[in-house]
């Protein structure tokens, strides 16, 4: 079998335990996917499998149409929005969802998360925003999540009464937008439970964002 893809296999299969571990998840719900690169190709979680039955041979590689190429089981549902958002967002290189209980609220109430802590400005650089309701098994979800996705900030959407969708340029980003788009939804929904949460000004959330994706960190 091809190296990259069992890179790409081992990888993927070690991200779905940081659902776990950050307890993004219950039973099945909730998966990761990634481009392999310089390939056509996708590896996601296979379809009903438990987080700790996960190996790196039990994942699914598919092509941009969602077609098995390689794998012992089906892919996950998701799996069709998952290469809807490949094949329209070309710098995508993985995909996360999950419905994370205190996002997942949010996106039930069909709200966005407003920018109000520095943490938020920094990793979505503005509001998170919210997608339209649509169905699960087919593109519908992919077409959303693209159309809100597109020309924002924010690398997370809360789907309206579904969950959080994630992208990044990895697997790890999309994972990393997932811990924190559940963390920042936790803050806000306990800060507003108890008064008004006031925004950060604009020109705020430009500098802090500016300096986040530039700045900050080892480089
Ligand atoms: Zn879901």
């Amino acid at each position: 079998m091809d190296s990259i893809v069992d890179d790409v296999r081992r990888a993927v299969s070690a991200l779905h335990q940081e659902l776990v571990r950050h307890q993004l998840v219950a039973w099945t719900s909730g998966n990761v996917s990634a481009r392999v690169p310089g390939e056509e190709l996708v590896v996601i979680k296979p379809s009903g499998l438990p987080f700790e039955a996960l190996t790196p041979e039990s994942m699914v590689v598919v092509d941009l149409d969602a077609n098995v190429v390689d794998g012992d089981y089906a892919p996950s549902s998701d799996t069709a929005t998952h290469c809807f958002i490949y094949r329209a967002m070309e710098g995508v290189g993985g995909i996360a969802h999950t419905h994370s209980p205190y996002a997942t609220a949010w996106a039930a109430r069909g709200e966005e998360i407003p920018c109000v802590l520095t943490a938020m400005a920094d990793e979505f650089g503005g509001p998170i925003p919210v997608g339209p309701f649509a169905r699960i098994g087919g593109e519908e979800i992919g077409r959303g999540v693209v159309d809100t996705l597109t020309g924002h900030r924010s690398p997370a959407v809360l789907m309206r009464s579904h969950g959080v969708f994630s992208i990044g340029d990895s697997p790890t980003a999309a994972i990393k937008a997932v811990v924190m788009c559940e963390d920042v939804a936790r803050t806000v929904h306990l800060a507003r439970a108890y008064g008004d949460v006031p925004a950060l000004a604009q020109d705020d959330i430009d500098a802090l964002y500016e300096r986040y994706q530039n700045v900050y960190g080892q480089h």
